[in-house]
């Protein structure tokens, strides 16, 4: 596992060697973790790997097997769930649905007892900062989901906690509405300041609004960086197949090709697909290969091309010039795949 970058903010939260067993179940093992004042944190992983699970304990709702968790310095360990500083954005947004959107923004400050003046105030404050100006009055089942969910940050915001954490707050909405979110939520997390912990299993969210991303599998971390770091630079078979396109060159085909045996990795855009003959650069590797396959993604096309050595690669290639019918007339092809050499990370299992 990567060591996070040497930074001087403050620690808002802190995992040390903490595990959550239920029965036999692993689902945290020893976790060691630090999440920065004011980051925009992704748990990204599949299903089961133990995110929620995570997010559960630093909310309170779950309290660990073994371990220490840490909020700006302070022992959580039995620390019921209202006496933490954090609040919680759910994916089924859990609004009250007799209550107006109003008052379920409010209701945090009303149970604390703020007058309704400062209340209406704060609220029509929240609302302008999720963009939905004017809808106080009306009802949940008058909104659409992505509104809903917005009204279910401001509710999670009002009360200023020094934490937020998102369980899948986007899951439910489709592709185009999600995308226009995770860039109105990082936008509204700029603003607001507040550390954001946010759990997804989707690696494209995970890289498009994140400072940094831990990858969890089976309960533990493989991997934590920021998201260039994660998908230039994976450490393990696992974060290389999961995040991006998995390409993996394995022992035998690794020894072929550059003399040495492992597991390495390439990304598919970092390979050029070149015609048989091409010379191969003094920084760059190689391998020969036949076009099995051609994926046509308007965009860009992707290649898969069964290597000589064994094994298979995928290139993605950008369609600059390139129709479909020129991308299928490459099936067959014989190909030479060059790379450059610093472009191929060696794996290694945790
Ligand atoms: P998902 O994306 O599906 O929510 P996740 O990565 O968030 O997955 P967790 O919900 O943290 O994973 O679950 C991790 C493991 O712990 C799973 O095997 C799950 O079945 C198990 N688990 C979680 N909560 C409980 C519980 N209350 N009782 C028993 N097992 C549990």
């Amino acid at each position: 596992m990567s060591v996070p970058e040497a930074t001087s903010r403050a620690v808002a939260v802190r995992f040390s060697k903490v595990s959550r067993h239920f029965g036999e179940v692993r689902a945290v093992d020893q976790v060691d973790l630090d999440i920065y004042d004011g980051e925009f944190f992704s748990m990204l992983g599949p299903s089961g790997s133990g995110k929620t699970t995570c997010l559960r304990l630093i909310a309170g709702f779950e309290q660990p097997t073994s371990g220490s968790i840490q909020l700006y310095s302070q022992e959580m360990v039995g620390v019921p769930p209202f006496l933490r500083d954090v609040n919680t954005v759910f994916q089924d947004y859990a609004l009250f649905p007799h209550m107006t959107i109003g008052d379920n923004i409010g209701y945090g400050l009303m149970v604390k007892g703020v007058a309704k003046g400062e209340r209406d105030k704060r609220v029509k404050e929240m609302l302008e900062l999720v963009q939905l100006p004017n809808i106080e009055k009306r009802k949940p089942s008058q909104l659409s989901g992505g509104q809903r969910q917005r009204v279910a940050l401001a509710r999670a915001l009002i009360n200023h906690p020094r934490v937020l954490l998102l369980d899948e707050p986007l899951g439910a909405l489709d592709l185009k509405l999600r995308q226009q979110m995770q860039i109105e939520l990082k936008q509204i997390q700029h603003r607001v300041g507040i550390t954001f912990i946010f759990v997804t299993h989707d690696q494209e969210e995970a890289l498009t609004m994140s400072d940094r991303i831990a990858v969890f599998n089976k309960g533990k971390i493989e991997q934590i960086g920021n998201p260039s770091q994660i998908y230039e630079r994976p450490e393990t078979p696992f974060v290389a197949g999961f995040v991006g396109i998995s390409n993996m060159i394995t022992a035998e085909a690794a020894n072929r090709l550059f003399g040495k045996a492992g597991l390495y990795a390439v990304r598919p855009e970092k390979i050029h697909l070149a015609a048989p003959d091409t010379p191969v650069p003094a920084d760059s590797y190689s391998a020969d290969g036949t076009i099995d396959e051609v994926i046509y993604l308007g965009i860009n096309t992707r290649y898969l091309v069964n290597l000589d050595v064994g094994g298979e690669l995928t290139v993605v290639e950008q369609n600059l010039k390139v129709t479909s019918m020129d991308a299928q007339a490459q099936h067959g092809r014989r190909v030479r795949l060059i790379w450059q050499k610093d472009l191929t990370r060696e794996l290694h299992e945790v």
